[in-house]
């Protein structure tokens, strides 16, 4: 049962061929097998089965709630659940319960789907490898010994290895699409204020969006069709977000259509430095792959690609010291006993706060300090505008863009630990876009000579979610990745 999609879930739920029981019973064992990837921060089997048993019900009675009435969707520890802890994998929030639900919780509540469990991520998100989280060290399906990517890496192990079929993610630089591309499934950024962020724990509020991970094309866009739309509580929420409705159903782009497309590629090539083999060679698939469909392939020359490590590294670092100013040891979390106040901000922020999350906080403050404000700060948002006007301006001639979502493929465990510059790296590919927000999906292309999935970027216009979803699925069509290996393992 595990190996199917959510789509195909739902059409077997709707014939009877099993009960949605049965189905997250299956999943829990799955999860069971693969403890040792350590995914979840909590999973209270509990009242997953008890959730199950209440859609088993509405469904003989003809009231399904929605397609994903019955289906477990796992959810990143940094989104509200009023049942649930929200601990963000930081020993700050280590007991905290939200008084409320995030608005894509209340909306998969309405929608039936079974909330199931809490993934881990690097703490408040931040790392692109999920070994910041002051817990537990997730592992990759592919290759314990790797990492899964981050900061989504929890929803994207389980859902890589089988033990969910979907699951949220959150991504500010890429930590949808990275951790997706690791572990071999199909991860995807919505635009920029399609999703309501109430209720998810805020990194760098600008760049921070919601969005599915799930084993398919067609499954991402169901999961971010019940969880899209306008949120006048999210004063970024975007009206659009209700104009545009995302289809639930996706309808794999035809030859007919793709010929044509005009498709930017920004491909690195051999002599681009920290690129995988692997990585190039799945450029060349495809660009092979879009001249056989008649697409037009324009080389995109970014002028502002080599800026954009910095420029997020100081916008995500000032919002994010402003954001976690709140943690101060009275309004929420962690309290260090001290007789004054000073002393009790200060040591509460220092217990409950890792080192990245400080390192961040300090940089930020730095950036935000008076007399470096405007040589640091307003320069970068300066740039930010000048990479949004870029996208627009690709986007008058091109349909989409194509890329590898990252520069190599699932790194070792303790690689990078010790390095931030080179676990920075990690976001070359995927920053741009939340600069831009624009919509952006991460899908398999192959695998490297380890058998580690290699993952391709496709980037759309704003709000041109549907558009991505067919084209991507055309691709996912010619490109799907073997998971046969991961549905006989257990770790
Ligand atoms: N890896 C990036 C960072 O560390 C992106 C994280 C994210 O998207 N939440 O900031």
């Amino acid at each position: 049962m595990i190996d199917k999609t959510a789509t195909q879930h739902s059409q077997a739920l709707d014939k009877g061929e099993y009960s949605s029981e049965e189905l997250v019973s299956s999943y829990l064992d799955r999860a069971r097998k693969c403890a040792s990837l350590e995914m979840f921060n909590d999973l209270d089997e509990a009242r997953i089965i008890e959730q199950a048993k209440q859609s088993d019900k509405r469904r003989k009675s003809g009231n399904a709630l929605s397609a994903l009435d019955g289906i477990p969707v796992a959810i990143k520890d940094n989104i509200c659940d009023i049942n649930e802890k929200t601990t963000c994998s930081s020993n700050f929030l280590k007991d905290y319960r939200s008084p409320y639900d995030a608005t894509v919780i209340e909306k998969l509540k309405s929608a039936g789907a079974i909330l199931y469990g809490r993934t881990n991520l690097d703490e408040f998100a931040m790392g692109s490898s999920t070994e910041n989280s002051a817990f537990r060290t997730t592992r990759n399906p592919y290759d314990p010994d790797r990492v899964p990517g981050g900061s989504s890496g929890g929803s994207a192990a389980a859902v890589g290895s089988l033990s969910a079929p979907l699951a949220l993610g959150s991504d500010t630089g890429g930590s949808i699409r990275q951790p997706a591309s690791f572990c071999g499934i199909v991860g995807m950024k919505p635009t920029y204020g399609k999703v309501s962020r109430y209720g998810l724990v805020a990194f760098a509020s600008s760049l921070d969006q919601i969005g599915p991970m799930a084993l398919s094309v067609e499954d991402a866009a169901m999961l971010l069709h019940s969880i899209e739309g306008r949120d006048v509580r999210d004063s970024t929420s975007h009206p659009y977000a209700d104009k545009h409705p995302t289809s639930a159903k996706v309808k794999p782009m035809t030859g007919k259509e793709l010929k044509g497309k005009k498709v930017g590629v920004l491909f690195p090539d051999s002599s681009t430095e920290g690129f995988d083999a692997s990585v190039l060679k799945a450029c060349t698939d495809m660009r092979n792959w879009l001249e056989k469909q008649g697409c037009e392939v324009v080389e995109v020359q970014s002028k502002l690609w080599q800026y954009v490590i910095p420029i997020y590294y100081i916008l995500a670092t000032a919002e994010a010291s402003s954001n976690l100013s709140r943690f101060d040891g009275i309004r929420y979390g962690t309290r260090s006993q001290q007789s004054n106040l000073q002393d009790l901000y200060v040591r509460s922020r220092t217990e409950g706060f890792g080192p990245e999350v400080k390192r961040r906080i300090l940089l930020g403050t730095f950036v935000l300090s008076s007399g470096y404000f405007d040589a640091y700060y307003n320069s970068a948002q300066k740039a930010r505008r000048m990479v949004r006007a870029e996208y627009l301006q690709f986007f008058k001639d091109l349909d989409f863009i194509v890329q590898p979502t990252s520069p190599t493929t699932a790194f070792k465990v303790g690689e990078r630990a010790e390095n931030p510059i080179a676990m920075y790296q990690s976001d070359l590919m995927t920053i741009s876009v939340n600069l831009g927000g624009v919509p952006a999906l991460s899908l398999p292309l192959g695998v490297d000579q380890d058998g580690l999935p290699v993952g391709m970027q496709i980037t759309a216009p704003h709000f041109e979610e549907d558009k991505l979803f067919q084209f991507s699925a055309a691709v996912e069509k010619d490109f799907t990745l073997d998971r046969s290996g991961i549905v006989s393992k257990s770790y």
